[in-house]
């Protein structure tokens, strides 16, 4: 209807009875799709009411809740307008209301904390007088954080916090080792020592690396037990292998994960990108035919989503045939980098399982006893005894290798047996358990066949047999997607 009335000469601009424009009207009725059309169609996100609000400072003050404030914010509103009467800021509103979701968006939007209103005062000044204890300690953090950003140190921290963060990992895991690996049969003394470097480690990344940084723990962890593999590998495996081809393999093998674990972290998942004339363009065609809805619309890039595609939360983006976020690698998995991340998998339980090899190697080296001949609790025994260190080292590499194991048999299999992502998988599966009929994961569009789906997914032919077809998940729409079989998709 709205679109009609525009076509028909509608001005949006007119004020109603109340003061209201018409986008005023779509904010407080929380109707998002008509809030894209009418900015994309001319009208000023900046728009002011009779009271000289603008839809920001309406949102924040009238709707509780993330949106539509954090949808209006995708637009590039004025932070720092205020409003005839009362002089508020979009942020002295959200603080007057107790909108906590809004506060957090405008925060992290960048909104000034100085600005005083009519009465003199700051959004702080405001939350002290409506006693909100959640709000206070949001502005003062802010207010905090933004006062360090000052400082050259900080600054230089904030650059460096993930390979501070790699670093506090590779000591820590250094010293418990160390502390497993040193001279005394207490193992008491070994557990408080053990506790007291848990606190510690703790408390550190705290003041060293900002909260966001915490996300990429697992892929410190991962990369300095890859670090502390190579240094056992080197100093007590290599004198036993020289000569052999195996160091060359291991070696090989190492080379292969890095290589792969850096083509995975640093290839474009494939993140969708537009313009603002792309993205207004876009919602003007979307809306004109009726499709501007939630299922083919993102709401957070205002974007076409692309079939296949999902937005990542943590990434902010929405990336194209997305498989997951990977906490190893710290990021998203998706079209551009899915086939790296399988290699990824791949390589790194080789690594994991030659050190379990060499490991035993090493314990029927300098262990008296045997399994065979003492029995599994003697055995065991001696193996700690005989090397804390290695035993350490042993029970990560086993650690590594059972994820890795598992994620790359699952993820083979449903790459060439169901022809679907992990996402995809984990959808239907919840589809299927509130359906009265058994959902069959192989029959989707996306299954072409074992040979197909691997063609496909790896990008290569077998001596003329299999022909991959080469589709741009980044920008297909449409329903027809492989010519050879011209299946017909429906969205999973
Ligand atoms: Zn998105
Ligand atoms: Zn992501």
């Amino acid at each position: 209807m709205v679109i009609l009335l525009l076509q028909y000469g509608a001005d949006p601009t007119l004020i109603d009875g109340e003061g209201f424009s018409s986008i005023h009207l779509a904010v407080l009725f929380q109707h998002m799709p008509i809030i894209a059309y009418l900015i994309s169609k001319g009208q000023s996100v900046n728009m002011t009411d009779l009271n000289g609000q603008t839809p920001l400072m309406l949102s924040a003050h009238k709707v509780l809740g993330p949106e539509p404030t954090g949808f209006l914010l995708k637009f590039n509103p004025s932070l720092s307008v205020v409003d005839k009467i009362h002089q508020n800021t979009p942020l002295h509103w959200a603080v007057a209301a107790g909108n906590v979701n809004a506060v957090d968006k405008l925060l992290e939007a960048g909104s000034s904390l100085d600005i005083r209103n009519v009465k003199g005062e700051t959004p702080l000044d405001m939350a002290l007088q409506n006693k909100n204890r959640l709000i206070i300690h949001m502005l003062k953090t802010e207010a905090k954080m933004r006062a360090n950003k000052k400082f050259r140190l900080w600054r230089w921290l904030q650059k460096c916090e993930l390979f501070l963060l790699l670093m506090l990992s590779v000591i820590t895991m250094w010293a418990v080792g160390y502390i497993l690996d040193f001279n005394s049969d207490s193992w008491l003394l070994k557990g408080c020592l053990l506790i007291t470097l848990f606190f510690l480690t703790s408390l550190l990344p705290r003041f060293l690396v900002g909260y966001k940084s915490l996300i990429y723990l697992p892929t410190v962890f991962l990369l300095s037990s890859i670090f502390w593999i190579f240094v056992t590998w080197f100093i007590l495996f290599f004198p036993h292998l020289a000569g052999t081809p195996f160091y060359f393999a291991f070696i090989l093998s190492l080379i292969a994960f890095l290589y792969f674990f850096y083509k995975t972290w640093a290839t474009d998942p494939g993140f969708t990108k537009a313009s603002e004339e792309e993205r207004k363009t876009n919602i003007i065609t979307l809306a004109e035919t009726g499709c501007l809805d939630f299922r083919t619309f993102c709401t957070s890039c205002l974007i076409r989503k692309p079939l296949r595609s999902l937005h990542c939360h943590v990434c902010n983006s929405c990336v194209a045939r997305y498989d997951q976020h990977c906490l190893w690698t710290g990021r998203c998995i998706g079209f551009g980098n899915h086939h790296y991340y399988i290699f990824f998998l791949f390589f790194l339980s080789i690594v994991c399982d030659w050190i379990i090899y060499e490991s035993f190697i090493y314990w029927s080296n300098h262990c008296a006893t045997t399994f065979r001949e003492d029995g599994l609790w003697t055995y065991l025994n001696q193996i700690v005894a005989c090397s804390p260190w290695v035993l350490y080292i042993f029970m990560l590499a086993t650690f590594h290798f059972s994820w890795s194991t598992f994620l790359l048999l699952n993820q083979l299999f449903q790459i060439a047996f169901l022809g679907l992502t992990s996402h995809e998988k984990t959808s239907l599966l919840k589809q299927s358990r509130h359906m009265k009929q058994t959902l069959s994961l192989r029959r989707t569009p996306y299954n072409l066949g074992f040979t197909q789906n691997l063609a496909d997914f790896f990008q290569c032919g077998c001596f003329g047999l299999v022909k991959p077809c080469a589709v741009d998940w980044t920008s297909q729409y449409s329903m027809v997607f492989h010519p050879a079989k011209e299946k017909v998709l429906r969205s999973v």
